[in-house]
């Protein structure tokens, strides 16, 4: 059963929000701070009882300030009151099996995903210039995002066929001498931390586009650390992740090796042998900007980093050409290559 967590200020009663740019709890009457990663240890926050309707989709809470309304559904974890914005958390969702261990916090506020949309748009020759004009941001929220990350090892061989080719002249002939190479590459390579977005309500996409983080910022998991987002559980199981975390790290794996067979004319891979062995597995929350723009009718999806400020998104087209999603695939893997041998035959 779901218990609403409140963020009120000690101080004045005001209500506390998470603010990027101090990384504190903060109270916007009183100009009071707090660590979120203490607030509220002495005393629970924490009102229960005030669901007053429950189905198996919605519950419906009445907001402790305003009495207003706050329908969830069965995967909240944070959200506001839509008449006071007040916020709270749904702590029976942050327990047990759904209790992240980590969490990056949020670097960037609102202000600065405006800021990254409107740089996104310039120098964009294709995009019709009324869209700079005319389409307006209908919707902007901050969501801490559920994923899995994985650790793993991959066990490979991978067999290539390569030539080398050489041209050169005399005085009464063009010469072209073509060798021919059988390459063999063996090795193990670690992943640490490879991401895959557990919340089937997100594009994966746009989380894949927005990669990488910076695992340096990991905290500890507060919820103190969602007042004033938005934030689900996961909806996706980690074995249901598994094999997308697999799919990376044999992608991955397959572009470090051909990364080792430079100095070819051409090599083609002929033949591989991949053994994956798993690791460990951990549920974490990452931050991200969602921002919904109109325009002509249609909704645009743009998507910006929470932590990176790196943005992301489709644009309108005044010709017949796409940008499409950048997908950074492994640039937030870091791999530790522990063994690479080769032979050349
Ligand atoms: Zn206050
Ligand atoms: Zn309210």
């Amino acid at each position: 059963m779901s218990d609403l967590k409140y963020f009120e200020c000690p101080n004045c009663g005001g209500r506390l929000e998470f603010d990027s740019a101090s990384q504190k709890l903060k109270c916007p009457y009183c100009e009071g701070t707090y660590d979120p990663d203490t607030f509220g240890e002495e005393k629970e926050y924490t009102i229960e009882n005030t669901k007053w309707d429950e189905s198996d989709e919605l519950s419906v809470y009445t907001c402790k300030s305003c009495g207003g309304a706050i329908i969830t559904d069965a995967n909240t974890v944070a959200t506001s009151c839509p008449y006071c914005g007040d916020p709270v958390v749904l702590q029976g969702n942050v327990r047990g099996d759904y209790k992240p261990s980590r969490i990056i916090p949020f670097a960037l506020d609102k202000n600065a995903a405006k800021k990254e949309y409107k740089r996104h748009l310039k120098g964009k020759f294709f995009l019709p210039r009324a869209f700079t004009d005319e389409a307006v941001i209908d919707e902007i929220k901050g969501v801490y995002v559920p994923f899995w990350l994985f650790d793993g090892t991959a066990n490979a061989q991978i067999w290539y066929d390569a030539t080398k080719v050489r041209h050169w002249s005399d005085a009464d002939y063009n010469y072209t001498e073509t060798s021919y190479f059988k390459l063999f590459r063996s090795g193990r390579v670690s992943y640490e931390e490879v991401p895959v977005d557990a919340s089937s309500l997100i594009d994966d996409r746009m989380t894949e586009s927005i990669e990488p983080f910076d695992d340096r910022e990991f905290r500890e998991f507060n919820a103190n650390y969602l007042a004033g987002y938005l934030a689900d559980k996961y909806d996706i199981s980690a074995r249901d992740c598994k094999g997308k975390a697999d799919e990376r790290i044999i992608n991955s794996t397959e572009a470090l090796f051909a990364s080792t067979t430079s100095g070819y004319s051409s090599v083609v891979p002929t033949h591989s042998r991949i053994m994956l062995s798993e690791g460990r597995q951990e549920y974490v929350m990452m931050p991200m900007w969602l921002l919904n723009v109109k325009y002509d009718n249609k909704d645009y999806k743009f998507a910006m980093n929470g932590q990176t400020g790196k943005f992301v998104g489709d644009l309108p087209l005044d010709k017949g050409k796409m940008w499409g999603f950048g997908i950074g695939l492994f640039a937030g893997i870091s791999a530790l290559l522990i063994l690479l041998q080769y032979i050349l035959i």
